[in-house]
């Protein structure tokens, strides 16, 4: 991988990062603590759990997101970002682009999941 497609790639992992981040914030604030006396409105309670999980699942979800795209960032710095442990491939642009945090090539991803 050229220097320029790199540095393309770490700013696109930093611009993801920091929007995940925005939308681990927003889902923090929206699943605090469900107070008893807190008026839910036309929400019942249970509802409102039930709301509390799905965001929940999601914000786990987000941050398993983050720490693998931080560690595609410890890559770039390492000097091994977009290349296959596996087959010591590089994994293609095109894959890069859509999953920046990818770890292997599709060829070898595809033959773990088989196994
Ligand atoms: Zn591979």
């Amino acid at each position: 991988m050229t220097h320029e497609a790199l540095a393309n790639q770490k700013e696109l992992i930093e611009a993801l990062i920091a929007s995940l981040r925005e939308t681990d914030e927003y889902l923090t604030e929206q699943t605090q603590v469900i107070e008893p006396s807190v008026s839910l409105g036309r929400l019942t309670r249970m509802e409102a759990i039930g709301e509390k999980a799905v965001q929940e699942h999601v914000q786990a979800l987000n941050q398993k997101r983050i720490i693998r795209l931080e560690h595609a960032l410890d890559r770039i710095e390492a000097g091994n970002y977009g290349l296959c442990p596996v087959c010591n491939e590089e994994i293609s642009a095109e894959r890069l682009s859509s999953v920046p945090e990818a770890v292997m090539c599709v060829a070898c991803m595809e033959k773990r999941a088989k196994s």
